[in-house]
């Protein structure tokens, strides 16, 4: 496949100081110097693609526009929409999600959102059958340079509507605070 490669200094520049501020800054945000964007393979992965490519020249932009004799402040960082991606991305990644959907059947022989319980299979039918989002429990911000790789339980199970709504506010809803605004929310069918 190819890639687009891209590194935050790729300009010989004056000082070695510099240099180093730049390289930092540009690790700090993009969480390596070596950013690796994927070019679309398909028509719908357009949209990702360029929204990529401007996330990835605004944070070289600002990284080059660093001024050696002001300290690097960190309220100037972009707003993580980087971080964002890459959290979307590691949800993207078929082969891991495969095999927790696989996992599940082996487990329970359903794949039911792990908030709401919701079934594709079982409200849907056979349209439904092995559908289920995969949400990555782990903010992109615990986890290290150069990177520990994406396990298996750190995704969850989760049906569209649950999915959405943990990412609907930043900071994303953990898990259980969204199963508790759930029990909180639905009304008893006793009534
Ligand atoms: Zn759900
Ligand atoms: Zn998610």
């Amino acid at each position: 496949m190819a890639n687009l490669f891209c590194t935050g200094v790729t300009r010989q520049v004056s000082t070695t100081k510099k240099n180093e501020e730049r390289r930092a800054y540009f690790a700090e945000i993009f969480l390596s110097t070596n950013v690796q964007i994927s070019i679309p393979q398909i028509p719908t992965e357009v949209d990702d693609f360029i929204d990529d490519l401007f996330v990835l020249a605004d944070g070289k932009e600002k990284a080059n526009s660093l001024d050696p004799d002001k300290p690097v402040i960190r309220t100037s960082f972009p707003e993580g929409k980087f971080k964002e991606k890459l959290h979307l991305a590691r949800e993207r990644n078929q082969t891991l999600v495969r095999q927790a959907k696989a996992q599940a059947m082996a487990r329970v022989g359903s794949l039911k959102c792990a908030c709401c319980s919701f079934d594709f299979l079982e409200n849907y039918g056979e349209v439904g059958r092995g559908f289920i989002e995969a949400h990555h429990t782990k903010p992109i911000s615990e986890l290290h340079e150069g990177g520990e790789e994406t396990k298996i339980e750190d995704l969850a199970l989760v049906c569209s509507n649950c999915h959405r709504m943990l990412h609907r506010k930043r900071p994303w809803l953990k898990m259980d605070e969204l199963n508790g605004l759930l029990a909180a929310n639905i009304p008893s069918s006793a009534e």
